[in-house]
């Protein structure tokens, strides 16, 4: 490999940390690496966790990037998620609980990042504007903005990857009647507090992931009331009195909204839960992603490669469940892809082939249990390529499996639970809080012996 490729990462969250990390760690065992600049547009790493209590626009004028909130526990065990070369034990030094608050979750993404050093490969305040593929030099032409210094400039790269996540531009549907709604009107994108809502009706749009989510935050923080209104099936949890699975909304009128089972209500807050599109503006047509939120992705070869130019590589683009360790297989694969020491396929049809035989299977997915299995497949078939560190990928299915059938039975008292790490044996420590009466999120406290 010579050092004069160079590679672009756009963003510096855990998609880009990990392939970052992935070089360092080649670099560290000998091989030449490229030369790589890795553009993040905050001022700081972590992606999503990197919370900010701003909302809309920031500092630069740039979209805020983080939905987090900043109550927000880990709604799926750590051992789901664990670095298998920076684990808990490591980054803690002694047992923790299996659900983390988001702060301390970002407290350990931060340890993995300085562990491997891969800061140095970092700039920060700069936001990519612009890539389009200049086919008289085989080249991607890279437009940064240098937000400290109001500058904007062009590079040259032989490598494009993508890491700048799919959960920070709001999908925001038009309900009949919505602009005559007088109270407090949100996405779940902007939602930071839940003491926001306290003694509040509130009504949250959307019943996937963050619905769910925030009316338990909401309860746990003292809202009055919470409805849920689902699209097409009510989760059927075993909600507290103060939450209630709503319809579909037929219409709005001011504070008063009616659902499809002809009931209606007051509301005094409506939050959108309606999930994030994948928004890419600053790439040329013929190389922007197109796609809803799915589990393999269109394409892209291995949901990784660019079809029709592998050397634009996406990250961490799928819905997935085990977050942190596909991004961190996927950005081992496209290293060695990069490094040579992969191949891909000769053609595009070949890769076509491929990713047509993902979607057939796709199509059989069912429920969550066969969604994990997918991802399970999915992850087992990068790992045949490359020479990443065993971990056992069927026990972490096993902890997915066992988290959904706790918070069925109990959506209030699911997150207590404790699992024993894939990679250390570490059980997990039992918190010494319930969730639902935790309200601290300091360090300090929750490492407490
Ligand atoms: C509310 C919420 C809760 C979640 N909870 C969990 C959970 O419990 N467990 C879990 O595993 N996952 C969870 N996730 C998923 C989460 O997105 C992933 O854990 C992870 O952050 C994805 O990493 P990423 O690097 O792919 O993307 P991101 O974390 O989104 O990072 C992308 C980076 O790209 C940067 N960027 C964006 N545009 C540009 C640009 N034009 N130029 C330069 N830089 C740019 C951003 O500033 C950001 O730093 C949650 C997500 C949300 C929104």
């Amino acid at each position: 490999m010579c050092s004069s490729i160079r590679v672009a990462i756009c963003g510096a969250g855990p998609s880009g940390l990990s392939q970052l990390h992935a070089f360092e760690s080649a670099r560290q065992k000998g091989y030449e690496i490229p030369e790589i600049i890795c553009y993040e547009k905050q001022s700081d790493l972590g992606g999503q966790w990197n919370y900010t209590w701003r909302t809309g626009l920031d500092e630069y004028n740039e979209h805020v990037h983080s939905s987090m909130y900043f109550n927000l526990w880990t709604n799926l065990p750590k051992e789901c998620s664990e670095y298998v070369d920076y684990t808990y034990d490591k980054h803690f030094g002694q047992s923790v609980p299996s659900y983390l608050p988001q702060n301390i979750f970002y407290d350990y993404i931060r340890g993995y990042a300085q562990q491997n050093n891969v800061c140095q490969y970092i700039q920060f305040n700069k936001s990519i504007q612009w890539i389009n593929y200049l086919d008289e030099k085989s080249k991607f032409n890279v437009l940064i903005k240098d937000l400290k210094n109001d500058k904007i400039y062009s590079e040259e790269f032989d490598y494009v990857i993508i890491a700048t996540g799919h959960y920070s531009t709001p999908f925001i549907p038009y309900l009949n009647g919505i602009e005559t709604f007088p109270g407090r009107l949100l996405h779940s994108h902007d939602y930071r507090f839940a003491e926001d809502f306290q003694n509040r009706n509130v009504l949250l749009i959307g019943n996937n992931v963050s619905g769910p989510d925030i009316a338990l935050e909401l309860y746990k923080y003292g809202t009055k009331s919470i409805k849920i209104s689902y699209r097409t099936k009510a989760k059927e949890l075993k909600w507290p009195n103060e939450i209630k699975e709503v319809p579909l909304i037929t219409k709005i009128e001011k504070n008063l909204v009616y659902f499809k089972d002809n009931s209606s209500e007051r509301f005094d807050a409506i939050i959108y839960c309606t999930g994030y599109i994948h928004y890419f503006p600053y790439l040329d047509d013929n190389l922007r992603l197109k796609s809803s939120n799915s589990i393999y992705l269109p394409n892209l070869y291995k949901t990784i490669f660019w079809l029709d130019q592998p050397r634009l590589i996406y990250l961490g683009m799928q819905r997935a469940t085990l977050g942190l360790n596909i991004t961190n297989i996927q950005s081992w694969y496209a290293r060695d892809f990069i490094l040579g020491n992969i191949q891909l396929p000769l053609t595009k049809q070949e890769m076509e082939f491929d990713i047509k035989q993902w979607k057939i299977k796709e199509k059989n997915i069912k429920n969550i249990y066969d969604a994990f299995h997918f991802q399970k497949d999915y992850i087992i078939d990068l790992l045949n390529s490359i020479d990443y560190p065993h971990f056992n990928i069927e026990q972490v299915v096993e902890i997915l499996f066992d988290c959904i059938k706790a918070r069925n039975e109990n959506i209030l008292t699911y997150r207590d639970k404790i699992y024993t790490s894939v990679i250390t044996n570490t059980i997990a420590k039992q918190h010494h809080t319930t969730w639902i009466k935790e309200f601290s999120q300091s360090l300090e406290d929750f490492i407490q012996k």
